[in-house]
């Protein structure tokens, strides 16, 4: 903190596409999205226009008790993409059509009701208290655990960071948590059992393994059944850990561990607040070229999963407002249904649930989103983005490059041969960001990781100049040129 307050902070005063200028007139790319938030970029006139129009009738009303036409609209938007393993395009399926339940059976049932709140921690604390609530009430146990991922960050609430291992954030406040389960999460660059060496491609494509990660989950889950305390729900954070360091897990990871969990009776909760809304782009999709009609919303679909509750935030009004919203199934929702005196009501509502504005302009940007321009758009961008990394392998100081869609970590080590990391203290993922802010390109790191994830609207030569600049900035500060 120090730190921070010695340098004059970057005070962003515009934005515009993927560009921010500072109070000085100085320009930046916002290779980040603003913190993970903005989708089709900043000062769209859609999205513009759509909160003026909204502007001009009401910015907010409370939907305690009461509904609202921009959010119930949002919630029927949702629950057909949230359905839709493809998401479909406008027009073909009007938004007032029937729900869509393709791809779900009656094992996957669909996710049809949506509750509003503020941001990812809410979302995640909704999703959190409904699962609690509905693993008492079926009968299922009398004291609900949960299983998460180790490193997984869930938000910044108490009840979000009890379901969180990341020690750095979340040891203080340990005597203020209730205690969760851990599980090793998939992480192959640095896993105890990967036999592979070091090479220079992404650790998931040549990792030696027999699945001991997917074991380890079924273990968990066994050994609870076991002692006659199973648990309620398990937290993934489907396809890639963010704030954990932007880790993926390899394809298969994700539909392997839903099996276990349905298997074992559990409720699976995705947060997607990260990797919502097209972020995890075409993965596994290589032939679709753009496709449309292939383009998943949520990272979930890619393998085909289909969750009990899934938490959406940041992206969900392209970026400009928050709002989150956390879907469930009707029967979580008929737990909570009864007469008035069983007082079964879910007691949860934020003062701005529902806020029209943000609703607005989340409807805004579900529109651009499943427009065939913004498909293709990122389908290329994800090409650009992959081809632009690929040059960071000659770089000594890089470890490991992790992409994921529009989602790229740059793993940061001393030499790439040992895997050595720095320690935290030396600063290594600040510094290369710092240089980079330099060279006209924000991003913020997670430790020793640099973060690229550029917004929907970047142009090609965007994308390529965040790379150069991670670059030149690993060159720069740690002296060394490509190998
Ligand atoms: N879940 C995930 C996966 C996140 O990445 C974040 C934020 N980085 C959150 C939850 C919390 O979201 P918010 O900051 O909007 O509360």
């Amino acid at each position: 903190m120090r730190d921070w307050l010695k340098r004059e902070p970057i005070v962003l005063v515009k934005g515009r596409g993927a560009v921010l200028t500072d109070a000085h007139g100085r320009e930046y790319l916002d290779a980040n999205s603003s913190i993970w938030t903005n989708l089709h970029g900043h000062n769209h006139p859609r999205i513009n226009a759509a909160i003026q129009g909204q502007l001009k009738k009401i910015a907010h009303s409370s939907a305690l008790g009461f509904a609202n036409e921009p959010a119930s609209l949002l919630a029927a938007r949702l629950v057909e993409a949230a359905n839709s393993p493809r998401s479909e395009l406008p027009g073909v399926k009007g938004r007032d059509a029937a729900v869509s339940t393709k791809g779900t059976s009656p094992s996957h049932p669909p996710l049809t009701k949506v509750f509003f709140s503020d941001d990812g921690s809410t979302a995640v604390e909704v999703a959190l208290k409904l699962a609690y609530e509905f693993a008492r009430r079926s009968g299922r146990s009398a004291k609900p655990k949960f299983l998460s991922l180790a490193g997984a960050y869930h938000g910044d609430t108490v009840g979000a960071v009890s379901l969180g291992h990341i020690d750095l954030f979340h040891k203080s406040y340990a005597d203020l948590l209730f205690k969760t389960d851990t599980v090793m999460a998939p992480y192959c660059y640095r896993c105890p059992f990967n036999r592979a060496k070091p090479e220079r491609a992404d650790a998931r494509e040549y990792r030696r393994c027999q699945w001991e990660c997917v074991g380890l989950v079924e273990k968990k889950f066994a050994g609870q059944r076991r002692k006659g305390k199973p648990y309620a729900a398990m937290i993934i954070e489907p396809l890639i850990q963010g704030a954990a360091g932007m880790i993926p897990q390899p394809s298969g990871w994700l539909r392997q561990v839903a099996e276990i969990v349905r298997g074992d009776g559990a409720q699976l909760i995705a947060d997607e607040v990260m990797t919502g809304f097209g972020r995890t782009g075409m993965a596994g999709e290589k032939k679709s070229k753009g496709n449309a009609s292939a383009a998943n919303l949520f990272a979930c679909h890619h393998e085909d999963v289909q969750p009990d509750f899934l938490a959406l935030a940041k992206g969900l009004t392209g970026g400009y407002l928050p709002m989150a919203a956390t879907l469930t199934t009707q029967k979580v929702f008929n737990a909570f249904l009864g007469d008035y005196s069983e007082f079964k009501t879910f007691f949860h509502g934020h003062s701005f649930t529902g806020n029209q504005l943000g609703a607005a302009s989340a409807l805004a940007s579900l529109d651009l989103l499943q427009s065939p321009k913004s498909v293709r758009a990122r389908w290329r961008l994800e090409q650009t983005l992959r081809d632009a990394l690929a040059d960071l392998w000659r770089w000594p100081n890089v470890g490991d490059i992790r992409q994921v869609g529009l989602i790229a970590g740059i793993e940061l080590v001393k030499d790439w041969r040992t895997r050595e990391p720095f320690d935290l203290r030396a600063q290594a993922g600040i510094r290369v960001c710092e240089a980079m802010a330099r060279r006209g390109v924000l991003t913020r790191p997670i430790g020793n990781v640099i973060v690229l994830m550029p917004p929907y609207c970047a142009t090609h030569a965007q994308v390529e100049h965040m790379v150069e600049a991670v670059a030149e900035s690993i060159e720069s500060v740690f002296g060394r040129g490509a190998d």
